[in-house]
């Protein structure tokens, strides 16, 4: 049974390791197959790749893409993407610009009620002053004492209705599908169960993502509770969607390690299904 960990995030977007860290971290944890998926940015590919062949796993690039869609934050993960692909190259470079936009209004609420400093504060917890994001607010929330840990700064700030959350508009899903499948790549919907939409909600962002051109769901990730992996198993099969399995891992200690996940329930039809180029792969999909 092959250990195949899809979704990740390194210090390119708002996990801690570096690529290298990341890949090493995987082959470590008898990954054999494993995907770098950072928010709205590539440019850890080529280290990971390079990484990956020392580490002897097979590497899938990828990209975790923010998505605004019926009003809330989605994100579709790109697998076996074309990094330098200039579609998709344009649209994450606008997708970055508009994170730093944000970040500065993140800030400038965050001053309204006392806090001072953020910007800066939270682009020195980043490493890739491209993308900045929550995560590095939450680290600096923490590192200056307004909050206790990262779960509670993202309660009390950074939050729909706290100080720090602002508005945002990210690409639509037609680009973000769209330039996955430009580049050559498939598209999957990351953790559906966290998004606040009802059933009905739901049902209409699959069949959207579908008739788009999306293949896949994530069904097996860190952010599903495991007493949710049937349910969206079930959604998968319904919708004809393939399913996923990634830990997305930010840093260690915070939720669940790479490649530390249970199987796909059985009846899955995985993303990986037909990858052509991974000899491993063949063997157990044939
Ligand atoms: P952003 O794309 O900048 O809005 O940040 C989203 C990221 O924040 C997600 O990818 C998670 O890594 C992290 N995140 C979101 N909500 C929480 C939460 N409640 N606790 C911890 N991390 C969170
Ligand atoms: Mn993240
Ligand atoms: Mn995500
Ligand atoms: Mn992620």
């Amino acid at each position: 049974m092959l250990n195949i960990d899809l979704h990740s995030h390194s210090h390119i977007s708002d996990g801690v390791l570096s690529p290298r860290e990341v890949v090493a971290r995987a082959a470590a944890n008898g990954v054999d197959v494993f995907a770098l998926t950072d928010h709205d940015d590539v440019a850890g590919l080529t280290e990971a790749q390079a990484a990956a062949i020392e580490a002897g796993i097979d590497f899938i690039p990828g990209v975790e893409i923010s998505v605004t869609w019926g009003g809330q934050t989605v994100h579709i993960v790109g697998l076996r993407i074309d990094p330098q692909h200039p579609l998709l190259a344009a649209g994450l470079g606008e997708i970055r610009s508009g994170r730093t936009e944000r970040a500065h209004r993140m800030a400038a609420d965050l001053a309204k009620s006392g806090i001072n400093g953020a910007f800066e504060g939270a682009g020195a917890y980043a490493v890739n002053k491209h993308v900045i994001g929550r995560t590095h607010f939450a680290r600096w929330l923490v590192g200056a004492g307004y909050a206790p840990d990262i779960r509670r700064a993202f309660k009390h700030f950074l939050t729909r209705g706290n100080p720090g959350y602002v508005e945002h508009e990210w690409t639509t899903l037609e680009n973000a599908v769209n330039w996955i499948c430009a580049s050559g790549g498939m598209a999957v919907v990351a953790h559906p169960g966290r998004y606040a939409f009802n059933a009905r909600e739901l049902h209409l962002l699959l069949d959207a993502f579908r008739a788009l051109g999306g293949v896949g769901i994530e069904v097996v990730t860190g952010s599903h509770h495991p007493s949710e992996y049937g349910k969206f198993a079930d959604l998968a099969r319904a919708f004809g969607l393939k399913a996923s399995r990634g830990a997305d891992f930010h840093a260690p200690g915070e939720g669940i390690d790479i490649g530390r996940l249970p199987a796909l329930p059985h009846y899955c039809r995985p993303v990986w299904q037909g990858w052509p180029e991974t000899t491993r792969l063949q063997a157990v999909c044939n």
